[in-house]
């Protein structure tokens, strides 16, 4: 298969014109020519992103939790609407979450399920075909309603990794320190060290005093054997002194989800010092109900503008944020080869094309990365494909089964059977 386009993509090059064919053969790409004829296309082609952090089981709920900080707003609405989950409701909004991330140009997630029926979302991940690791959220302390003891915890986590194969892989899921008794994370140090692994860290202070981690949230999971290669925290907002140089020097990488952490008042992660301090940073949309998006680019638009408060304009280039949704997120997911547009690379690809008036604008831009960044991806994206298979095409999922069940009844189905869970019923 040959693709043509104007431009490529590329986080060390930056937006490389002129017009390119790109061959790929079976799974990979097998060469980048030049292609003087394909200069006068529209395309641009682009490594596919990867989202760091979402939860694909809360698409559903977009829109039904606003207004409250973190914990409320766990403990309130999100708990209580993944537990009133059932297969067919978990389908739905797992369906709808990989076509927003398809449309998004979208290849790769690292995906935190719910604590039940994370099967459901491990078949449809291997059906659609896209590049995942996935786990059902461990939860010993908490609501009965949500919550299970470490055996079943066990028990589940081992259906799931067995479920998982081909693109998918296993991701184990603690949710939160305030989340996890000390058995859970005793289990982490001994079967999930150096396997993939991902948690929430440091994304409330409310959340850390409530947890007593007065020597800070990466300190903790230091204590308990969690940090290193494959471990991945989602936020790092409330870091204490000397905790982004353990993530360094640890190989533990970052999240950073702005939208979610502005939306929920927890406050801006100071991206631009991890960086300094060399941490591997990734971004990601988190919940569609604390976004009410999922989409990587316009989160890495917010997050680009946030680091030039945190750290000064320019302080933190369109080519780091670029690489953090290519290649240094599959670098820190464990993908090799995976994430540029270069013989030898996987074939995870985005097919953009921008219009005429942005052509215009991007050819006189200063910085075409982070212009093409700030394009409305979803409204742009015309083809993705993982592995060298088509899965989007000109608005069609080739790969995706139909929606399982009909949205609005099955919203109305959760609140319901939520509200029952919250008042005891
Ligand atoms: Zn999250």
């Amino acid at each position: 298969m040959k693709l043509e386009a104007r431009a490529v993509l590329d986080w060390k090059e930056g937006l490389l014109g002129g017009g390119w064919a790109i061959e790929v053969s079976g799974s990979g790409i097998t060469g980048v020519e030049r292609c003087s004829g394909a200069a006068s296309s529209n395309l641009v082609v682009s490594p596919g992103l990867v989202q760091g952090h979402v939860h694909l089981c809360q698409t559903l709920f977009r829109g039904m939790a606003e207004g409250l900080p973190l914990l409320p707003w766990l403990e309130t609405r999100i708990w209580p609407l993944e537990a009133a989950h059932t297969p067919d409701s978990l389908a739905a909004s797992v369906v709808l979450s990989l076509r927003e991330l398809l449309l998004s140009g979208c290849t790769g997630l690292l995906d935190m399920g719910s604590v039940r029926h994370s099967s459901v979302t491990v078949d449809l991940l291997r059906r659609s075909g896209m590049r995942a690791l996935t786990g059902n959220s461990l939860m010993d302390l908490g609501p009965g309603w949500i919550a299970s003891d470490i055996a079943w915890l066990r028990e589940e986590a081992r259906r799931v990794r067995d479920a998982c194969g081909g693109l998918t892989g296993f991701l184990y899921a603690p949710r939160f320190a305030l989340s996890c008794s000390e058995s859970v994370w005793e289990w982490m140090a001994s079967d999930a060290a150096g396997r993939p692994r991902s948690t929430h860290a440091a994304e409330t202070a409310a959340e850390m005093e409530a947890a007593g981690m007065v020597r800070g949230n990466v300190r903790f999971l230091e204590e308990r054997g969690f940090l290193g290669q494959g471990a991945v925290l989602a936020h790092c907002v409330h870091l204490l002194p000397g905790e982004g140089g353990l993530l360094a020097s640890s190989g533990t990488s970052v999240v950073h989800c702005p939208w979610t952490n502005l939306r929920l008042g927890s406050g801006i992660a100071d991206i631009p010092a991890l960086d300094a301090a060399g941490v591997s940073v990734l971004l990601g949309s988190d919940g569609a109900a604390c976004n009410n998006g999922l989409d990587p680019a316009s989160d890495a638009r917010l997050a680009m503008a946030l680091s030039a408060v945190t750290g000064g304009p320019g302080r933190v280039a369109s080519s780091r944020w670029f690489r953090s949704l290519t290649q240094g997120a599959a670098e820190a997911l464990g993908w090799k080869d995976v994430g540029r547009v270069a013989p030898g690379f996987q074939a995870d690809l985005a097919v953009l094309e921008p219009t005429s008036l942005e052509w215009d604008q991007l050819d006189m831009a200063a910085d075409p990365l982070r212009f093409v960044l700030e394009l409305p991806w979803p409204e742009r994206v015309r083809v993705v494909m993982v592995a060298g298979v088509e899965l989007l095409r000109d608005g069609e999922f080739p790969t995706l089964p139909a929606l399982p069940a009909s949205v609005p009844e099955e919203r109305t189905g959760l609140e319901k059977r939520a509200r029952r869970l919250r008042s005891g019923d």
